[in-house]
């Protein structure tokens, strides 16, 4: 499929010239083959690596390649292609959003993390010091391919960790796409014909929840589903837990937290944590993160309304409550987010 991206390009995303900011691991397996097509298919393009892992998604990886484009003479009609998992996206999809006060950009995932959620969506940014995301744009990219192939390289456990959001997607919308998760053998052996059903599956849900609401107004919320207390975990533990990994502790705090609330019927948090369990996901806390610290990290959070928690939580699988107000997150008391932490390790 990475063979159809010069006619791809010209239809979707035509540019003078083309920077590919790519994962430096990525680059390492993938990046000849890629600018080998390019330059085949009669595309000038330069490829800009920069060091793979979640502590590169910095203003400092931001301001080289920006800086890089601008000494290789890149002008208005040029455009990035975001060549890597969701960080090289994330990044790449910044420096696209702010170059020259925004060029086009075109995404080519290669985690199935990337492919079935970052790549989708329109969000870009950076980790700062402060937290996770703080800084970053809605850039919408012009195409984004999705070449199941490119996921023969990686490792079993980033597998693992992409469906951790597909598992979320179903939650959250669909538990008709969920009871296709259930046998957790075919994907995790890497099966190409299974894991490209996942991607078609999730991207069809995440799709359809931000087009209903591009800037997050309402009822995106429902797709941070795990990912207060998921992201609260993975700031804590020094990015040593996969994104993926964190949002499975995420989800079943949640489920959880939904149960103690009484916003879910008891069931859910068993058919979330089983399901995780059979992609040999993490479905506890680690002792190490204690839920004061937790606590403080998730009141720092970005989605806090008016220093209220307030997390979108399922009522059942593929249903997401509502509150009286219309919106798709519901208030939780410090008291009860303790307490779904507390009996989670
Ligand atoms: P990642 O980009 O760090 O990739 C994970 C690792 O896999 C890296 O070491 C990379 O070098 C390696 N890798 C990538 N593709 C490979 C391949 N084909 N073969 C072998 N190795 C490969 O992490 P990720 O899990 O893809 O993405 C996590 C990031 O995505 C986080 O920063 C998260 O915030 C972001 N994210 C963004 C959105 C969004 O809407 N923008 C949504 C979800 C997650």
């Amino acid at each position: 499929m990475v063979a159809q991206l010069p006619a791809l390009l010209r239809q979707r995303c035509p540019a003078h010239r083309y920077a590919v900011i790519a994962d430096h691991h990525v680059a390492e397996l993938h990046g000849a083959r890629l600018m080998n097509v390019l330059k085949d298919g009669g595309l000038e393009a330069q490829l800009l690596p920069f060091p793979s892992g979640e502590w590169n998604k910095t203003r400092d990886q931001w301001s080289l390649l920006s800086d890089a484009m601008l000494a290789a003479g890149m002008g208005r009609d040029a455009a990035v292609i975001a060549f890597g998992g969701g960080v090289a996206g994330d990044l790449a999809g910044f420096v696209a959003a702010t170059y020259l006060r925004g060029i086009p950009f075109v995404q080519i995932p290669t985690t199935l993390l990337a492919m079935i959620d970052a790549s989708v969506g329109g969000k870009t940014g950076l980790d700062v010091p402060a937290g996770k995301n703080l800084v970053g744009a809605f850039h919408q990219p012009r195409l984004v391919l999705a070449d199941v192939d490119l996921l023969a390289t990686l490792p079993r456990a980033h597998i693992a960790a992409g469906m951790a959001e597909a598992i979320k997607h179903g939650i959250i919308r669909d538990r008709g796409y969920l009871a296709t998760l259930d046998d957790a053998a075919p994907c995790l052996a890497r099966d190409l014909d299974r894991l490209d059903a996942v991607v078609m599956g999730s991207v069809a849900i995440k799709a359809s929840v931000v087009s209903a609401d591009e800037r997050e107004a309402g009822v995106r919320a429902i797709l941070n589903y795990g990912h207060t207390v998921g992201h609260a975990v993975e700031a804590l533990s020094g990015f040593d837990l996969l994104h993926g990994e964190a949002v499975a502790i995420g989800m079943v705090v949640e489920a959880r937290l939904a149960e103690l609330s009484g916003v879910a019927s008891p069931g859910l948090l068993s058919r979330v944590s089983d399901l995780l369990a059979r992609y040999a996901l993490p479905v506890a806390l680690p002792e190490s993160l204690g839920s004061d610290a937790l606590l403080e990290l998730m009141q720092r959070d970005k989605k806090v309304r008016a220093a209220q928690l307030r997390l979108a939580l399922p009522c059942e699988p593929g249903l997401m409550a509502q509150s009286g107000d219309g919106a798709w997150t519901v208030e939780v008391s410090p008291q009860l987010m303790r307490q779904a932490l507390d009996s989670s390790r």
